[in-house]
């Protein structure tokens, strides 16, 4: 039976977190006793520097209950470091972790179907939504396009997942050795490997409270997840300069032609030619520099290069 840890970052939920403990610890022990999860299995919930009474509730929670646990950030690092800071300190204690949000909205009865794939030898197990009915117009284009656009630049991340996902010992130690500091779990846990499935469920509105993810926060969670993982707009700026650079060929011989019929103003063909070079070759050099940058980008990262899942070295017997 394994020892499951949920991980849920908390950041100013006092007002659905008396809500959202009962609801789980409720989960958690159907799952000890129905013979799932081991007695030493708990919940640990991460206070990312929250203002309000978030970490007095985890706190008073924990003297009653022992299956409570809580870790309290010095101060609000968000919620991908809030939610890796859950995770390292589960991975001592723990065989998995679930992680999930402190709004339940991800549904916490397809958990069982997360261990039962664990136990039959799944690393790493992805909630995914199963629709998008229930978001507003705007977060399901925006969202949809999201995916579309990080596929097209090489990024491999899975479809209508967010950060509800299983993760094995084994996979948490790998997770342990990336050391990038912008971090975009999405985008590191896929490049983990091991064996993996996927969990679908629908995701329901927040029962209170707001949402923690105001625009200004989405919009920078977007952008790290592209600029993390792709180096692939440095390689647009060089495209671009090459084709500015192409065009300028059309446009010089275009302003000869003019040239020589007398129709253009004397000067204006050269000016306009060399623009245009110009600043076709500028960009080309800023790309070509920016490729090194994405080079030097990728080196400092310090991403482990490889992880070993199993190995076979036999042994000459004795006599050999
Ligand atoms: N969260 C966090 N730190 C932050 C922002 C959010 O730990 O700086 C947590 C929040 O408490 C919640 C989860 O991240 O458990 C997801 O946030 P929210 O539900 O507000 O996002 P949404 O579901 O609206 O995208
Ligand atoms: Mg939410």
């Amino acid at each position: 039976m394994p020892i499951v840890y949920f991980v849920v970052p908390c950041y100013n939920e006092e007002e659905v977190l008396p809500e959202t403990i009962k609801r789980l610890n409720l989960k958690l022990q159907e799952l000890i006793s129905s013979g799932k999860a081991d007695i030493k299995s708990r919940m640990l919930f991460v206070d990312d520097g929250s203002k309000d009474k978030t970490w007095e509730i985890i706190s008073a929670f924990s003297e009653t209950n022992i299956y409570v646990g809580g870790v309290k950030l010095s101060r609000n690092r968000g919620h991908q470091n809030a939610l890796l800071s859950g995770l390292m300190t589960a991975k001592e204690h723990c065989d998995c972790a679930i992680s999930l949000d402190a709004d339940l909205q991800d549904d916490i009865n397809v958990i069982d179907e997360f261990i039962d794939k664990y136990t039959d030898g799944c690393e790493i197990v992805y909630g995914v939504r199963s629709s998008r009915e229930k978001d507003t117009f705007f977060k399901r284009s925006t969202a949809q396009s999201y995916y579309k656009l990080m596929k097209s630049l090489g990024v491999d991340i899975v479809y209508n997942h967010a950060d509800y996902r299983l993760m094995g010992k084994n996979a948490l130690d790998a997770l342990a050795e990336y050391s990038e500091v912008n971090l975009f779990l999405r985008g590191i846990v896929p490049l983990i490997g091991y064996r993996t499935d996927y969990v679908y469920y629908e995701r329901n509105e927040r029962f209170a409270g707001e949402s923690k993810y105001p625009l200004k926060k989405m919009l920078k969670f977007a952008i790290d997840g592209i600029t993390s993982f792709s180096v692939q707009p440095l390689k647009i700026i060089s495209n671009l300069g090459i084709m500015i650079c192409f065009l300028s060929i059309i446009g010089f011989i275009y302003a000869l032609v003019s040239f020589f019929m007398g129709s253009a103003v004397s000067g204006w063909a050269s000016t306009i030619c060399s623009i245009w070079f110009l600043g076709g070759l500028q960009m080309l050099c800023i790309g070509i520099v920016g490729t090194y940058v994405g080079k030097i980008y990728s080196e400092v990262k310090h991403r482990p290069r490889y992880r070993i899942e199993k190995t076979i070295i036999r042994q000459n017997s004795k006599g050999d």
